[in-house]
Order: structure tokens, then sequence, then C-alpha cells
């Protein structure tokens, strides 16, 4: 059932591809259902991951929306926690009964784009935190929204999730869409020499529970 909470912005939602994809994850052959979404706006596409385990009736399905980070994801940088977070959630989506992955690729840099973070990353190297980077160059400190993530789970029928996540403005913005989060789940991932500093600020300056 769909909420009435749900703006019409859901009639413009592409509900494009469903395949099953075979993925290799630590040692183990998983086959994953797979859909790609897109909004209104082509440039919002979302690539979900659907595990499923014999999942009893009205299970409560583990969610991890992930913002999509071509440094961290792809070439696992040590300077943000996309990797490791990633992995995480991975490791419990694909353990649970019920588990999905909402991956989102237009949510790079917080939403300000690949060039863009590469900016900041040049101004952070001369002392800058990541919100005063991201403000030096004029560029929002958070631009994810969150609707195309919301609209996805409601279309899957999970209107109440379990949410993989440190960040509680994440899951403000995921109520504010109409999602019950029943449950938020942190991630614990290690930090490195060099997202010390990112992670002390999201800490300190955006209130993520690390
Ligand atoms: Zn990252």
């Amino acid at each position: 059932m769909k909420s009435s909470a749900v703006k019409s912005v859901e009639l413009d939602i592409d509900w494009a591809v469903q395949t099953v994809m075979p993925i290799e994850f630590q040692g183990r052959e998983l086959h994953l259902e797979a859909r790609a979404y897109q909004g209104v706006d082509p440039h919002c596409q979302a690539m979900v991951l659907i595990h499923r385990d014999n999942p009893s009736q009205g299970e409560l399905p583990v969610v991890r929306v992930h913002s999509g980070c071509v440094t961290g994801d792809i070439f696992h940088s040590l300077r943000c926690d996309c990797y490791p977070q990633l992995q995480a959630s991975m490791e419990v989506i694909t353990t649970s009964p019920l588990g999905v992955m909402v991956y989102l690729p237009y949510h790079e840099g917080r939403g300000i784009g690949l060039v863009n973070k590469i900016r900041t990353y040049a101004l952070q190297d001369q002392g800058y935190d990541t919100v005063d980077a991201n403000v030096a160059i004029g560029a929002p400190i958070e631009a994810r929204d969150y609707d195309l993530a919301a609209h996805i789970l409601f279309d899957l029928g999970y209107s109440r999730i379990a949410l993989l996540t440190n960040n509680p403005a994440k899951v403000n913005a995921l109520r504010a869409e109409g999602i019950t989060v029943v449950e938020q789940r942190s991630l614990i991932v290690n930090a490195s020499p060099y997202n010390k500093r990112y992670l002390a600020t999201k800490k300190e300056r955006m209130a993520h529970l690390l």
C-alpha cells in the first residue's frame, strides 16, 4: 500500500528495469534482485539491490540508502569512509532475511558533484574542514535529497524500515518523505590517518553518531 503522504512526484518516477544480479561478496556468490529507477530529472538514477532469504510475513527490511562516491566506493579512497560503510552495509544486507541497498550515484560529494568535491579536497589540503571547504566554493554543505529513495521504498512496499546509517539527518530526511524509520542501526568504521579530520567534522559539525 502506498501512503497518502507520498507526493505527486511519485507518478513521474520511471520504474525502469529489473533483473537478477549475481555478485561476488567476500568470497560468496550471491544472486540479488536488481532494479534501476529514474526520477523526474533523468540525472537522478538509483540502483537497488534486494536480498531475500525466506523473509517472514511483515519482516522489517534492513535498508541502506548509500550516496555514491566514485573516489571512495570505487577507488577505496581513504579520505572518506564511504567504502567501509558500503562494505559494512552489504554485509548486513546480504546476511539479513530481507535487505535492501538503495545506491544513489547522483549524491556524489553530498550532492555537489565530483568536480566540486575534488575542489573542496584541494581546499582541505590547505587546512579547511569539510564544512568550511563547501562554504568557500559557494556549494551547499548538504545538497542531497531523499525523495527518490523514499519513492523507491514505497514502490517496493517498504514504508517501514530499519535504516543502516550514522547520520541522523538521513533518518529525518526519510521520515520527512513519509518513511517510518523504526530503527536506526549504526555502522562501525575505522578512522584512517586521512579521514580522521573528515570523521571528526562529521561528528562535531554534522551530528553523526560515530
Ligand atoms: Zn566518499
